[in-house]
């Protein structure tokens, strides 16, 4: 049975680590989903993920086998944006950066129901800036998911110039739907969890690169001392280097301080492809990890 307070049916737009977990919790509960990508081998990948993933929570007992099975049989996959004048709702997460992004938005704007919400899932890129590439500028939105998307509860809800108070509230009723608990926050660069996020990411990058403590003491120091689950070198190499180095240049540009430059550190890593756990290597070494 589908939730009321849910949309009928959705797209994802990119297959990737956001895209793939936005999709799954959808179609866990109920929503037709539709998992779009530009190659049908990333959305392969991507499926395979989610029925990993599926596995997985049926294995600790958090999911049903019969849920799961459905949430499976929900969810499709298309390098097609035609499916887009079939949905209530579109969640574009796919590559931060600006131009691929309002090229998504475009396609997607000329085909969906005229009352239907354009979302992106960007962590920094401005939501006022994607509105007015559309035709739709009251429905387009930020719904800012985090990873691993279906653990995590927060949705940044992240209102643009023109966003009308309908497609908030949509949102936001949505986004409680899917058992995640909505929070608002105004367009400026970064928003709020990564205008604070990524500063601290970073300057614990300078502090490796200026030699203050190893890796493993500054990740152990701020778990143990500010009781963070996990170290800001290692949550960085979770997130990837590339998307760190993009948003922090996003708070440099669109703020206007140098203070939010990314460490050179930062850069050279994402220059030798050491993109974190995606590439099996960043701060930390994950050529062993299962
Ligand atoms: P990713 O690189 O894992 O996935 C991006 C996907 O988009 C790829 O599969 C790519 O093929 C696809 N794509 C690129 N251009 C496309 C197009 N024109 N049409 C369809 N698909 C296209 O990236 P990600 O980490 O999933 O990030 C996606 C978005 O989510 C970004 O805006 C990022 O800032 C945001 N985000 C990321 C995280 C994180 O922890 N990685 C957290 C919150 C938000």
């Amino acid at each position: 049975m589908s939730n009321s307070n849910l949309p009928t049916a959705i797209a994802v737009v990119g297959a990737g680590t956001m895209g793939n977990g936005i999709a799954q919790t959808f179609a866990t509960c109920g929503v037709k989903t539709f998992m779009v990508d530009v190659k049908q081998e990333f959305l392969d990948r991507g499926l395979a993920t989610v029925h990993k993933s599926l596995g997985k929570f049926v294995e600790k007992g958090s999911l049903t086998a019969d849920v799961a099975e459905r949430a499976k049989g929900l969810l499709t996959t298309t390098t097609d944006m035609g499916v887009m004048s079939q949905v209530d709702l579109c969640v574009e997460a796919v590559t931060e950066n600006l131009e691929v992004k309002t090229k998504v938005f475009q396609a997607a704007d000329a085909t969906m129901k005229p009352e239907a919400i354009l979302a992106s899932n960007t962590s920094s890129i401005s939501i006022t800036v994607l509105g007015a590439k559309t035709k739709r500028a009251d429905r387009v939105i930020g719904m800012h998911f985090m990873n691993p998307v279906p653990l995590m509860k927060l949705v940044e809800v992240i209102r643009g110039n023109d966003t009308s108070d309908a497609t908030a509230q949509a949102v936001e009723s949505w986004s409680k739907g899917l058992g995640k608990i909505p929070v608002l926050a105004n367009d400026y660069p970064g928003f709020v969890a990564n205008r604070i996020l990524m500063p601290m990411i970073n300057e614990a990058c300078f502090a490796l690169m200026e030699g203050v403590a190893t890796r493993e003491a500054i990740d152990e120091i701020m778990k143990l001392g500010m009781n963070h689950p996990m170290g800001p070198l290692t949550l960085a190499d979770f997130i990837g280097l590339d998307v760190c180095v993009s948003i922090l240049d996003v708070l440099k540009d669109g703020l206007g301080d140098d203070k939010y430059r990314a460490c050179p550190l930062l850069r050279r890593l994402v220059a030798a492809g050491h993109l974190g756990r995606k590439t099996k290597k960043g701060f930390y070494d994950y050529s062993q990890a299962k």
